[in-house]
């Protein structure tokens, strides 16, 4: 364990991924303003995975804009590891992305002309990087894509191309993973898998995962669930099971 004291940053500013501080995100204006997400503080550590869980309409794809650097808060603070968003212009914020934030969407968004091995490197090459081939061939193997590094994604499952783009999150060492109902498109035995997955690179690689869901199987997998309700986070609990998740949810409104 690190000595206290002996960084010159403060210690949280290392062990947190992720730090909202006071964040507002208002849409329009006057009468017509909608306050999408109302003073959120939350710090995210290190090596977590956190479910941010929600009725529809709660601010959850806000929650992730935000702190994923898509966004911009209307006021408050985003820190990735030790870097402030604040501030920053859109070229900053796409550098920032591209070192820093890896993404899984449920929609896989892979590149149909590219082969699984030129989609798993695609964001080395968009930051200007060179592929470390030992570090490919790990994250390959531990994905399970081994033997499929040439094929399209056309001729792979569902659970396969979700496979894919977690891989290309991760070729990078992002400081965290987001991902958008990621599971939403695969049926439920290939969502398991992918969820297992997404864990064990949590459990044994020591990567950060926030996942953003309305679905409390999903939740299940992580160290903590955040719950969303008009915009703030009214409770958390940690490691829960479905069921419990399922349960506080029937307290929050209506379901997505
Ligand atoms: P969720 O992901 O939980 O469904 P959102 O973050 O999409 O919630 O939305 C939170 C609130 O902000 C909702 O009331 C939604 O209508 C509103 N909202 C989201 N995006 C916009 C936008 N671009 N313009 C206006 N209102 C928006």
């Amino acid at each position: 364990m690190r000595a206290r004291g002996r960084s010159s940053r403060p210690e949280n500013a290392i062990s947190q991924a992720v730090r909202l501080e006071g964040v507002t995100r208002t849409y329009g204006r006057g009468s017509q303003a909608v306050t999408a997400l109302n003073d959120v503080s939350v710090a995210i550590p290190r090596g977590t995975f956190t479910a941010v869980m929600g009725p529809s309409g709660s601010g959850k794809s806000t929650f992730l804009h935000c702190a994923a650097g898509l966004d911009q808060p209307t006021s408050g603070s985003v820190r990735i590891a030790d870097e402030e968003l604040t501030g920053m212009d859109e070229t900053e914020l796409t550098h920032l992305r591209r070192r820093r934030v890896g993404f899984v969407f449920q929609a896989f968004n892979l590149v149909p002309a590219l082969t699984v091995r030129q989609n798993i490197t695609l964001p080395l090459r968009l930051a200007g990087q060179r592929t470390n081939r030992g570090w490919l061939d790990e994250i390959i193997h531990r994905v399970g894509l081994t033997g499929r590094v040439d094929h399209r994604p056309s001729q792979l499952s569902g659970g396969q191309q979700q496979r894919v783009a977690i891989a290309r999150a991760l070729v990078t060492r992002p400081d965290v993973i987001f991902g958008d109902e990621p599971t939403g498109a695969l049926d439920t035995v290939t969502a398991k898998e992918i969820l297992t997955l997404l864990r064990g690179c949590v459990d044994e690689a020591g990567q950060t995962v926030v996942l953003v869901t309305h679905d409390p199987v999903a939740a299940a997998y992580a160290h903590r669930v955040l719950f969303l309700a008009d915009g703030a986070i009214v409770d958390y609990t940690d490691s829960p099971t479905a069921d419990q998740i399922a349960e506080r949810m029937t307290h929050l409104g209506a379901w997505s």
